[in-house]
């Protein structure tokens, strides 16, 4: 049988290079031999902007244009908006019952999201549950593969214990999933100290201008013992070199690269040369095939709409499991009475 992979975005900008470093790429790989699906989800990131929602509406179209320019074929990969499921809500509304407030302060990437954030004491409820929604996307489809970045394995965790709960409670129809994490699976942002994230300002973008790309690049941070060229060089934990391990296929002269710069003689700014012609090559093709797509809004919604509701069909049939499992459905509203 053929595994079944979910995983997705939040609508909160345009899609980065952290993005593809962590989820993307794999997704585009792996959407040929795997039932996959790729949820938009605007409720997740309403939980942080409630007070923009014409912003995330915005963010939908623009994330959807970064999924088809990197290759995610909608003839394979089904794109879901989670809005459009609300069976994603009520199976949220039925785990919340299954965690503790005391868990979900101890999930570690929530905890430095709220720190970066400056959210203080006002913590949005729908935000500190987040995960607990995520583990609804991610079992609706009963999904056995997340796709994802080292960020998400707190949730990945979160989602395996609710399924076991779950299961032990009602009876085994929910599937434990397992997080796929990639070769680099934390991409720092420019700034060389967070993540790279759509929030914090320190991000590439699938759809940045190739002068736009060189000026970040060269604001890189590197490691400030390397003042002189033939200084020897610091490669672990040096951003630019991490980008590379990314991005750069030639491995074995990314090797050599290593080399020189420990033994000194390469100095930082032919290290970022080298890196800004890496991206070039990778995103060149990404922003021609984004632009071509710009001007077709029409379609691109429509893709939207089939796939949501090819995504509403799975996420309806496992909440009919998930109602008898749960001694739910029996019969007291049979009929929606019509309006006069
Ligand atoms: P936001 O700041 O709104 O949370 P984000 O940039 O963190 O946005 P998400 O939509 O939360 O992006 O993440 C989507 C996917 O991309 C997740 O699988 C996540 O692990 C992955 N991802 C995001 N940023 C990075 C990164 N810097 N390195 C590796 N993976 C990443
Ligand atoms: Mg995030």
């Amino acid at each position: 049988m053929r595994r079944t992979i979910l995983t997705g975005d939040r609508p909160t900008g345009p899609l980065h290079l952290g993005h593809y470093a962590g989820s993307l790429a794999t997704r585009v790989e792996l959407q040929h031999t795997h039932a996959t699906y790729v949820l938009i989800a605007d409720l997740q990131a309403l939980t942080d902007h409630a007070d923009r929602p014409e912003e995330i509406r915005h963010n939908v179209m623009e994330v959807a244009l970064d999924y088809f320019a990197v290759g995610i074929d909608p003839a394979v990969s089904t794109i879901v908006v989670q809005s459009g499921v609300p069976e994603l809500a009520e199976l949220t509304g039925y785990f919340l019952n299954l965690v503790t407030v005391a868990r979900l302060e101890r999930n570690p990437t929530v905890k430095e999201e709220i720190r970066q954030k400056g959210f203080g004491g006002d913590i949005p409820a729908g935000f500190l549950v987040y995960p607990v929604s995520q583990a609804a996307d991610i079992t609706a489809f009963k999904a056995h593969v997340v796709p994802v970045g080292a960020d998400q394995v707190p949730m990945i965790e979160q989602t395996a214990e609710i399924v076991r709960r779950f299961n032990r409670l009602y009876g085994a129809i929910l599937v434990e999933p397992e997080a796929l994490l990639p070769r680099v699976s934390r991409l720092p942002g420019i700034d060389g100290r967070s993540k790279m994230s759509k929030s914090l300002g320190n991000a590439i973008y699938l759809s940045d201008l190739p002068d736009v790309i060189t000026d970040k690049v060269m604001r890189m941070y590197t490691d400030p013992r390397h003042a002189r060229v033939e200084d020897p060089g610091q490669v672990e934990g040096n951003v630019v070199f991490t980008y590379l391990e990314a991005f750069d296929p030639d491995h074995a002269g990314l090797e050599t690269l290593k080399e020189r710069y420990r033994a000194g003689g390469l100095g930082d700014v032919a290290l970022k040369h080298h890196l800004i012609d890496v991206l070039h090559t990778l995103l060149a093709p990404i922003r021609a095939r984004r632009q071509d797509l710009a001007h077709e809004p029409e379609q691109i919604l429509r893709i939207l709409q089939e796939g949501t509701e090819r995504g509403r069909t799975v996420a309806r049939s496992t909440i009919a499991e998930t109602r008898r499992a749960m001694h739910l459905d029996y019969q007291i509203v049979s009929e929606i009475p019509q309006a006069p």
